[in-house]
């Protein structure tokens, strides 16, 4: 096993005053090194909640993780203090959010930015620091690293702050980088710019890649292996081609059917999903996706699926695809 990042059986729980949401329900996930993970679903599916646990930054007084390990180079991360959480942060594992200007600090020059996280991880002097952050700025397609370095965030477009963000994450060379959503705010043109910004880092760097996303365009032009969520649980998961070739949850499905595609007749009906995700206070009994699927069978509704494996790298928890569905018992699969 040669997983570099690898999440088991994630239960993470919010306490609100509607009761508790568990908003991520039992996932796994397996990052090996130099891949880029897409992790895709609608909003509210958990995969900011799995990154953000990933990187032990969910909001300390209302979310907890319940159950699960997650193992970053064979070390578990969960039982971790916060003070050697913070040595891994930036320095072994980095994340990227959508939108630098909450994300960073807006009074702080982006070279102070820069150099903070060098002087801390890896005791580089100021001058060094320094160097090493307009090298970075260049990296990432920044002019003018010098003067660039004294100014605000303010003072940047949202793609170059994107770049600035990616900059600040990549700046210690960390094995993971996790982007949530890192394009999602930016027009098309910008979007792809950023996207290849990501595969050249990757190029250079090695680092392996978890891309959070709802688009399945930034899926397909990015990703070695998908992970499809959806109420808090990993529905799918197969090789990026095998995903759009062979989808076999009907969730997946219904994603792909919903993407504008270009042998589609111009202004052609997309096929939404119909219908909207459970309620997390009570997550159902059954399939998370029964009330939404066009396939759903009486098993269905009472038993959660387990997840099946078929050729390869491909998961899939669907009962149409467990043979057991066709011989169970009125109470139940025996092995469930
Ligand atoms: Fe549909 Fe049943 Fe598969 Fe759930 S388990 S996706 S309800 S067929
Ligand atoms: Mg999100």
């Amino acid at each position: 096993n040669d997983a570099l990042l690898e999440v088991d059986n994630l239960h993470v729980s919010f306490s609100t005053y509607g009761g508790e949401v568990k908003a991520v329900r039992g996932v796994s996930l397996r990052l090996h090194r130099g891949e880029t993970l897409a992790i895709v679903g609608e909003s509210g599916c958990g995969k900011s909640v799995t990154a953000r646990s990933i990187m032990r930054l969910l909001p300390k007084n209302n979310s907890k993780i319940t159950e699960g390990s997650i193992r970053f180079n064979g070390r578990e991360l969960t039982r971790l203090s916060e003070k050697q959480m913070r040595d891994v942060r930036g320095s072994d594992i980095a994340i990227i959010f959508q939108d630098a200007m909450t994300a960073l600090n807006p009074t702080m020059t982006i070279g102070e930015q820069l150099m903070e996280g060098v002087i801390r991880h890896q005791r580089l002097s100021r001058t060094e620091a320094r160097k090493r952050a307009v090298e970075m700025l260049q990296f990432v397609g920044i002019r003018d690293p010098e003067l660039r370095l004294k100014q605000h965030l303010h003072q940047f477009s949202g793609g170059m702050r994107q770049r600035i963000m990616i900059a600040m994450a990549a700046i210690c060379s960390p094995a993971v980088l996790i982007a949530d959503e890192p394009t999602t705010a930016l027009d098309v043109t910008i979007q792809a710019q950023i996207l290849d910004l990501f595969r050249m880092l990757q190029r250079t760097t090695q680092a392996s890649l978890i891309m959070i996303t709802h688009d399945l365009g930034v899926v397909a032009s990015i990703a070695d292996r998908v992970n499809v969520m959806y109420a808090g649980q990993v529905v799918e998961s197969a090789p990026v081609k095998e995903l759009f070739r062979n989808p076999q949850h009907p969730y997946t499905r219904g994603l792909l059917d919903s993407i504008p595609r270009l042998d589609r007749p111009r202004g052609a009906k997309l096929d939404a999903i119909p219908g909207t995700p459970p309620d997390l206070f009570a997550p159902p009994k059954g399939c998370a996706f029964a009330a939404r699927c066009p396939h759903a069978m009486e098993v269905c509704g009472l038993f959660p699926p387990d997840s099946v494996k078929l050729d390869g790298e491909h998961t899939v928890a669907c009962w149409l695809q467990d043979a057991r569905a066709r011989t169970m018992p009125p109470q139940g699969p025996a092995q469930v």
